[in-house]
């Protein structure tokens, strides 16, 4: 996994790598800029206030994650959610399924890809509260599914995180209201499994 350097020992707010309409109608550009404009921001300045002699100043954003408690390490592991969750999109694409070793893994661990999707989802329609839910791979490249309340991140069981779905209300409130199951069901057209891919290899 690519590690987040600080610059000067603060971290910046992650550049998005699509326009801000191009996750319509999917996401829309109003929610896109909530939440990657104010609630990622957010994290990410009450990460740079606390960093400041709390001992673990200069570290990338993924060992502050190993190290914090409390509040910093609910800002450092929404950063490293958001910026994993923001990157894994593109506009939306009829029949998106993943390819190549990645597509045989998911067959292998949950039958099929339409199996991994009625998993996926059910984990995310029954977190209760805010959380993620997570594909993520072993150490010996086994994929696993798991549910992480409010600002937990897989690597903090050893898993490597590959796709992710945001069940924070914030995440879909604007365009679905209460309706999570049809937000979820939604994202399957926007993942980009090139980039999940990548992070498998
Ligand atoms: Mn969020």
């Amino acid at each position: 996994m690519k590690k987040t350097m600080p610059v000067e020992g603060q971290f910046e707010l992650m550049a998005l790598p699509y326009a801000a309409d191009a996750l319509e109608p999917v996401i829309s550009a109003n929610t896109l800029g909530f939440h990657h404009g104010k609630h990622l921001q957010a994290y990410v300045n009450n990460l740079n206030a606390a960093l400041p002699g709390s001992g673990l100043e200069g570290m990338p954003l993924e060992d502050v994650v190993m190290h914090a408690q409390g509040g910093m390490l609910n800002n450092a592991g929404q950063i490293l959610n958001h910026n994993l969750y923001f990157a894994q999109f593109m506009p939306p694409k009829a029949d998106n399924a993943p390819t190549g070793r990645l597509a045989k893994a998911i067959d292998s661990a949950f039958g099929s890809f339409e199996d991994f999707q009625e998993v996926f989802a059910e984990a995310g329609i029954k977190l209760f509260g805010s959380g993620w839910v997570w594909l993520s791979a072993d150490a010996e490249g086994h994929l696993k599914i798991t549910q992480e309340p409010n600002a937990s991140n897989p690597i903090l069981h050893g898993l490597r995180p590959l796709m992710t779905m945001d069940v924070w209300e914030h995440a879909y409130y604007l365009d679905y209201q209460n309706r999570r199951p049809a937000h979820l069901d939604a994202l399957w057209q926007i993942i980009n499994w090139n980039e999940v891919a990548s992070r498998y290899e």
